[in-house]
């Protein structure tokens, strides 16, 4: 039986949140029998924006942590970290080498980071390129992606066929999927925003103590309407709540009107998904050789497969072998 291959990327940039494991920590567990999954940490992408080398180590061996202690299988779902796989960087120039400059300048993300920057890091309009690269690495088929990432992946399935019509078939063209599980959760403090890494007051990481999780939540921006249903234009935060809920249990809010007893049971919905992941984090944390091991595991079983792309890239460059 031949099986889907599937790659989920992470930036360690900051600590794993809600975003992180209903958007896509979960669908990729969720898939892991019936795909061949990768879980990569993106170290090198978090290197495109200032930043601090003694917290991107941290991250990454946390991450690492936490994907673990939520539930991959690493026999099954190999966790790689992208530095410790030097082929990442070695395709990455060789397709560079099949960009155009205005391809790779006209993505929004690259407009938006480096906007009213002064010093913006070359890395920061080359990394899509470098994104191409840990796709096409592995003949990745499907990308789960969210709206932010598809212009990317659409300039690695452009950078793909371009160099297969023009040096011959070498690269598997990759598909964007959305996977039926995955959530998109907003900032609680801002529900018109993802919830994401950066600091702010309106996330739940997924290693928060207890108490900072129910505060959290049950300071999140609602509104004035007092009635608790989806509108996500104009109750955003109590859409927001309720689809956490839903996420989380499967159930809908049991008050239509309470928006107390909403955050309650969002509260409660939430605990019971985090408790679990922080016992099993302590363990896994308390031997970090134990979870090294797993990464330089990982990422000696998928080498050879990106090895064989670098070569068939290569020669079909024409570089001498
Ligand atoms: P990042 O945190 O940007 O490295 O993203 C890692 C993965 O989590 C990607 O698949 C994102 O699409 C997903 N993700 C990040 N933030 C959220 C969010 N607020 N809601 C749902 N998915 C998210």
């Amino acid at each position: 039986m031949t099986t889907t291959r599937r790659l989920t990327g992470f930036k360690p940039t900051g600590h794993l949140h809600l975003g992180n494991l209903l958007g896509a920590l979960r669908p990729l567990i969720a898939a892991q029998a019936a795909t061949e999954s990768i879980a990569l940490i993106a170290d090198l992408h978090a290197l495109t924006l200032e930043h601090d080398p003694e917290r991107v180590r941290a991250h990454t061996l946390e991450q690492a942590t936490v994907m673990l202690a939520a539930g991959v299988d690493p026999e099954r779902t190999p966790i790689v970290v992208q530095s410790h796989v030097p082929e990442h960087t070695g395709l990455h120039y060789l397709l560079e080498c099949v960009t155009g400059f205005g391809e790779a300048a006209r993505m929004i993300q690259f407009k938006e980071k480096s906007a009213g920057r002064g010093h913006v890091r070359l890395s920061l309009l080359t990394y899509p390129v470098l994104m191409a690269a840990d796709i096409l690495l592995y003949d990745i088929q499907q990308v789960p992606v969210g709206e932010d990432q598809n212009q990317h992946l659409e300039l690695a399935r452009t950078i793909a066929t371009r160099f297969n019509g023009r040096y011959g078939e070498t690269f598997t063209v990759p598909e964007g999927v959305r996977p039926d599980s995955a959530a998109r959760v907003m900032d609680l403090a801002d529900p018109t925003a993802k919830m994401g890494k950066s600091q702010g007051t309106g996330q739940i990481g997924l290693l928060d103590p207890p108490q900072t999780v129910r505060r959290t939540i049950a300071r999140a921006v609602t509104d004035e309407l007092a009635v608790v249903r989806r509108d996500r234009e104009r109750q955003p935060g109590v859409t927001n709540l309720i689809d956490i809920l839903a996420e989380c249990t499967g159930r809908e809010p049991s008050d239509p009107y309470s928006y107390g007893a909403l955050k309650r049971e969002a509260a409660d919905a939430v605990e019971a998904l985090l408790t679990p992941i922080r016992k099993r984090h302590a363990e896994f944390a308390a031997d970090p050789a134990h979870v090294r091991k797993i990464l330089a595991d990982g990422a000696a079983r998928i080498r050879p497969r990106a090895q064989a792309t670098v070569r068939r890239t290569r020669a079909a460059l024409g570089l001498l072998d």
